[in-house]
């Protein structure tokens, strides 16, 4: 059993059981006082009528006394006092007495009501006859059946508040009321009696009536039994109703309850069945409604989950797969569009490069963010949407820390791949670097027949250099060769170290011959350049050059094997010169 259906039973036997026994309880009392009044009331109306009948029977002895008193034959033998006669007369009327002078006829009962009648004779006063009506048991049972008294009713005798059983046995002490009612135990038992005013000449004896007080309490109970199955009934029926309305009442809720138990465990395609137009249908109504909003919003939050996680996925992809800057840039808007809903957005590189996604143009507000890893300036991001939620705000927050991160790592890591590719002293392709370069060249020359020309560079008596000036005026000479190298070179040319003072260039399109003229000409630079040193005044340095040609070698061993000695013919020709792998004498004057 639920609390809920606990609680309602207690409700119910507050609500109707209690009331319901204070009901019966407070009608009990009333019924058994007002039994008890009808029954005073029938006492006292037994009680008038025996009163009645033996004041008229009074009245009929004193009726025939007078009736005696006034026949002649008993004057006559009243004068001569002819005892014998007036025995046999009186005793023709029963409780009569006779007092005359000293002649007294008859015995005066213990309790009786007496009437005088006075005997006047032709002299006067003959004397008086007496006519009593003793109240024995027997008359007392005569009275009530004359007098029509109800067979469970009897009438007694009083004596005051003591009422007698009957005249000779045993009596009990009544409580008795202003108008003579009361109650009185007699024989061990209880009775109720009604006492009248006193009736006989002597002795202030009452007549009373008594009935046994079990009667009220019979009379009550058969009420009080009716009244208890009609109570019965009712509460079966106020039961019946209950339970139908409280089982009806636990079920709904149950159902409700149900229903959010299940909508709580995710199903929320769960719903409570509507019955009826009461409080528990709009209650479900509402349940209902509360619950498709919940589904709704959960669908709504589940595109935009997906939605996000394909955006972040696409964001991490992007970022992952790259280290070009402008691919993520590119990554980073795109992103950062759709995780936002925002109607466009632009990025703009640290060198003023942007990208856009979506309409920018469109939406009424506009979000700034700047893309900073530490003091670098990575770029900026700058979204527009008709409005920005919080959750929105702090995933652009995420993406731009995220891609600054990314742009960073691009950023360092194209300074270490071109560490990895540079020569570090002199800012030219380093050997990997220059070989590879060779390789690419030879391999489109070798398509597309065209001129590839090879030059390896030494700078005179070097060792000298250093051993004079120091190790760092060596690299201060380096460094000027490189200077020269780079602003004699063209776009697609390539200057790199191929190792210690010795520098090779790459000249694709060229042949022997417009080779040895550039070499000439960067001889002739270097030649001139004063190079300044530390602690001490500007210095000079000269280089030996080997020029070879790719279509004349025919392929990348002989092509190096020929401008090595080109060079080495150089050297030893005097340095400071240039050589051709093919013999040709280069012209100075041409150069200059
Ligand atoms: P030669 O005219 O025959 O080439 O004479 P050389 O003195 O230049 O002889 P070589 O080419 O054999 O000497 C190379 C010297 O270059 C040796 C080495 O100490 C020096 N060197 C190599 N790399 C560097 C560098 O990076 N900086 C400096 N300062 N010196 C370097
Ligand atoms: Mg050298």
């Amino acid at each position: 059993m639920t609390s809920l259906a606990r609680r309602l039973i207690v409700y119910f036997v507050l609500l109707a059981v209690v009331p319901l026994i204070a009901v019966f309880l407070g009608f009990t009392a009333v019924i058994e006082r007002s039994e008890q009044r009808r029954i005073d009331e029938g006492l006292q109306a037994s009680l008038r009528s025996a009163i009645a009948t033996y004041d008229q029977e009074l009245l009929d002895a004193q009726r025939s006394a007078e009736r005696l008193a006034n026949t002649s034959a008993f004057q006559r033998a009243l004068l001569h006092r002819d005892r014998a006669t007036l025995v046999s007369l009186i005793a023709d009327s029963p409780h009569l007495r006779l007092n005359s002078g000293r002649l007294r006829i008859g015995k005066a009962p213990a309790y009786a009501t007496e009437r005088r009648v006075e005997i006047v004779g032709t002299k006067g006063s003959l004397g008086e006859l007496i006519a009593a009506i003793p109240l024995s048991s027997s008359y007392l049972d005569h009275l009530a059946i004359v007098a029509g008294i109800p067979s469970n009713e009897k009438l007694v005798l009083a004596h005051g508040d003591s009422v007698l059983r009957s005249a000779s046995l045993s009596s009990g002490r009544a409580e008795l009321s202003g108008s003579g009612i009361g109650s009185v135990r007699l024989n061990g038992k209880d009775y109720r009696v009604a006492v009248s005013h006193p009736v006989t000449t002597r002795g202030s004896i009452e007549v009373a009536i008594a009935t046994p007080e079990s009667r009220a309490l019979h009379a009550a109970f058969s009420i009080e039994e009716r009244l208890l199955l009609l109570l019965l009934g009712l509460l079966v029926l106020m039961g019946m109703i209950a339970f139908f309305e409280g089982r009806g009442i636990v079920r709904n809720v149950g159902a409700l309850a149900a229903a959010a138990r299940a909508i709580a465990r995710g199903h929320l395609e769960e719903r409570v069945p509507v019955h009826g137009r009461d409080e528990f249908a709009s209650l479900a109504v509402t349940f209902n409604e509360m619950a498709e909003q919940l589904e709704e919003r959960m669908k709504d939050l589940e595109l935009e989950r997906g939605r996000l996680r394909d955006a972040t996925l696409r964001f991490g992809e992007g970022l992952g797969a790259s280290h070009d800057a402008v691919q993520l840039l590119r990554v980073v808007v795109e992103s950062a569009v759709g995780a936002t809903r925002a109607t466009g957005g632009i990025v703009i590189g640290p060198q003023g490069e942007r990208f856009v996604a979506g309409d920018p143009e469109k939406g009424k507000e506009r979000s700034e963010w700047s893309l900073r890893a530490g003091r670098e300036h990575l770029g900026t991001l700058i979204l527009t949407s008709d409005e920005f939620s919080e959750e929105e705000l702090e995933m652009v927050a995420l993406l731009c820390g995220h891609a600054a991160v990314a742009l960073d790592n691009a950023r360092l890591h194209r300074i270490v791949e071109k560490q990895a590719l540079v020569d570090g002293l002199t800012g030219l392709a380093n050997r990997r670097r220059t070989e590879s370069a060779l390789d690419e060249e030879i391999v489109r020359a070798s398509r597309l027949g065209s001129e590839l020309t090879l030059v390896l560079l030494d700078i005179d008596h070097f060792k000298e250099v250093n051993d004079r000036y120091g190790h760092a005026a060596g690299d201060a000479v380096l460094k000027e060769l490189a200077l020269v190298l780079v602003h004699s070179l063209r776009e697609i040319d390539t200057a790199g170290r191929w190792g210690g003072d010795e520098l090779a260039l790459i000249l694709p399109g060229t042949d022997t011959t417009g080779g040895a003229q550039l070499s000439e000409r960067i001889r002739q630079t270097l030649e001139r350049s004063r190079i300044p040193i530390e602690g001490g005044g500007p210095i000079s340095a000269t280089a030996s050059f080997g020029v070879a040609s790719f279509l004349r070698a025919g392929s990348r061993e002989r092509l190096l094997a020929a401008a090595d000695e080109a060079l080495y013919r150089a050297k030893g020709a005097g340095r400071n010169r240039v050589e051709s792998a093919d013999g040709e004498p280069v012209d100075p004057g041409v150069v200059e």
